[in-house]
């Protein structure tokens, strides 16, 4: 019996993924040079602006303002191939697609983002988006956090932060400052218990910023529940439990009721890239932090939130990664050494009030990196202008400079070592 036939297409540069991190790279390359072959596999034809889901949760964005047709986001030049990834077949320089497909690359830039493993804690898939179980993490859940905001008059409101690495760290906790920001406003915080319970065991990764949180914390009157991991809910019952470990590592189990749950659900890699040659022990893609390419496979460079790299897993981070792959890449084309460094930097605006923000900017090892915040206002203080950043300015960046590949504040800069 003959076999069947695998098609296989060749592109120059191939790119996994069409968020943050594939559409920037491909933008960032074909501007450097319109000549390139290069092909996006993306399944979904839509592309969000996640960062702005926090602010949809807030009641401060719509929802559309945060969505947009994939094939708008596309940069011109850039051929996107609408299929999804199954294999990395990294030694024959291919990928196998869902379909069986082959497509055969010279570079591969690897970007498929972070898999948000909400099976993981029992019982809460069946009862996200009701029983007052909610999430800005979906972007169908994050009008949902806003309707429970604004219904709530009195009663218990939890917020969970799981163990890390997890995109946008920040984000668990901005969703409890904006719902309290608003509860205050209304008169009811006093009558509304809030809790926040991480399964770390600090407010925040980067000490610097953490006097500045907690005094909207104390303001908010917010009970801290550091070592506490979600790991059950019952919806109907709007019950939760946390795993609670203590200074001799000795596990508990606490059960707690709720009128309102906002969940940050446990983040993975995706299981395609854990099973994959590219992985590291963790799963994640193993990339030297600094150049951003593969520490196996010279032809493979990866960036996003898919990575080793130690950063904070930002869009702010895929900012200035994707002008270092893009350089860096053609340095490989061009068989020179590689020239571009990435150092770290990552951001997150923590919207502690409605109006205000504290703009953490920081790179490897919580080094304070500010941009931004050199320029224009105190990062380690909440500040009207960096509201006005997060609200107006950022995501006109994001979609009319950064996926289009003008590299504001975000050019990529030569090694200093
Ligand atoms: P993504 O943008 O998630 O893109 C991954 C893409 O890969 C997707 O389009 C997906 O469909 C595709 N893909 C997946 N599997 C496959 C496959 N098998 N084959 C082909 N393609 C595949 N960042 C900030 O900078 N500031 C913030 O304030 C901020 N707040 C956030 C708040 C929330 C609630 C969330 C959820 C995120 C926030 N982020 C923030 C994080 C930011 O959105 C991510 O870090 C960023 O989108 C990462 O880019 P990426 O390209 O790695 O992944």
């Amino acid at each position: 019996m003959n076999k069947p036939t695998v098609t296989t297409t060749n592109h120059q540069i191939v790119i996994v993924g069409g968020g943050a991190g594939g559409i920037a790279t491909a933008a960032s390359l074909l501007k450097r040079d319109p000549t390139l072959d290069v092909a996006i596999i993306e399944p979904k034809d839509v592309h969000y602006y996640q960062p702005g889901w926090t602010m949809i949760g807030g009641g401060i964005f719509e929802p559309s303002q945060t969505r947009r047709a994939m094939a708008e986001v596309m940069p011109a030049g850039a051929l996107w191939i609408r299929a999804a990834v199954a294999e990395f077949l990294p030694e024959s320089n291919q990928l196998a697609l869902e379909s069986g497909e082959r497509i055969g690359y010279q570079i591969l830039i690897a970007a498929p983002g972070i898999k948000l493993d909400w099976d993981r804690v029992e019982g809460l898939t069946d009862t996200l988006g009701k029983n007052g179980v909610t999430s800005n993490y979906r972007f169908d859940l994050a009008p949902y956090t806003w309707k429970l905001v604004q219904e709530l008059r009195q009663g218990t409101a939890l917020f969970s932060q799981p163990p890390m690495p997890i995109k946008c760290a920040g984000a668990p906790q901005k969703a409890l400052y904006l719902s309290c920001s608003q509860w205050l406003k209304l008169g009811r915080l006093s009558n509304i218990k809030v809790a926040f319970h991480n399964a770390g065991g600090a407010l925040f990764g980067v000490a610097d910023y953490v006097p500045a949180l907690m005094e909207y914390m104390n303001k908010y009157n917010a009970e801290l529940c550091f070592n506490q991991n979600l790991v059950a809910v019952d919806g109907p019952a709007q019950k939760a439990w946390f795993e609670v470990t203590d200074e001799q590592g000795q596990k508990t189990r606490l059960e707690r009721r709720f009128d309102m749950l906002h969940v940050c659900p446990p983040q993975v890699a995706p299981d395609f890239v854990r099973n994959s040659p590219l992985a590291n022990a963790e799963g994640w893609i193993d990339v030297n932090p600094e150049n951003l390419q593969h520490n196996h496979f010279d032809n493979i460079f990866a960036l996003g939130d898919a990575t080793s790299t130690p950063n904070a897993k930002t869009a702010a981070a895929v900012r200035k990664q994707a002008p270092v792959v893009a350089e860096n890449v053609l340095s490989v084309l061009k068989q020179q050494p590689l020239k571009a460094h990435y150092d770290g930097y990552g951001s997150c605006p923590l919207t502690v009030e409605h109006g205000k923000i504290v703009l953490a900017e920081f790179g490897y090892g919580g080094r304070l990196l500010p941009t931004f915040a050199k320029i224009w206002l105190n990062g380690l203080k909440a500040t009207r202008r960096a509201w006005f950043l997060k609200a107006s300015l950022l995501p006109w960046v994001y979609f009319n400079l950064m996926l289009k590949g003008r590299e504001w504040l975000a050019k990529s800069q030569p090694n200093p070592k």
